[in-house]
């Protein structure tokens, strides 16, 4: 069973919360908890929660395992009716604010929306803490990793 919100039920109640209780499986011992309050505002479906949790990562500096507490706002927007075609998946509003395109789908897939913010909340760079002392003779520019997360919006092109 996978982690679903009806948009039909969001647009008959104007709102309604969603309780995500569980373990982001394709990353390492992650798990997360957030109420996400879900609004439909005309054409939109605003999606709002605090996400808190845990996964664990590989520290960049000495490569060992830690774990990483995970905390931070979740704040989507998804279109109801395919408006944004010509510009892709993903239309920026304002730095940050995306827009995701439903396409038309009647389901918003809350586990591939916490999947996809945590991936977007990691930190650039991995450190397991202040005590890591491996890597103390490497630059920062060394370490300094591309983000690969900032390609797609790369892709985006914006028609005029
Ligand atoms: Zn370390």
């Amino acid at each position: 069973m996978g982690h679903v919100i009806n948009v039909d039920d969001i647009e008959r109640e104007g709102s309604c919360t969603y309780e995500f209780n569980d373990d982001i499986k394709e990353l390492e011992n992650c798990h997360v908890n957030s109420d996400i309050l879900f609004r439909s505002i005309g054409d939109f479906i605003e999606a709002k929660g605090r996400v808190k949790g845990k996964i664990t990562l590989d520290c960049d500096r000495c490569l060992n395992k830690f774990v990483y507490d995970l905390d931070f706002e979740l704040d989507e927007t998804f279109a109801k009716k395919s408006l944004y075609d010509e510009y892709g998946q993903e239309l920026e509003l304002a730095q940050g604010q995306f827009i995701t395109d439903l396409n038309g789908e009647k389901e918003i897939d809350i586990y591939d929306l916490l999947y996809q913010s945590v991936i977007l909340a990691l930190p650039n760079k991995k450190v397991c803490g202040i005590n890591c002392n491996e890597g103390l003779f490497v630059s920062d520019e060394e370490y300094k990793v591309q983000d690969s997360r900032m390609d797609i919006f790369k892709n985006i092109q914006i028609k005029k």
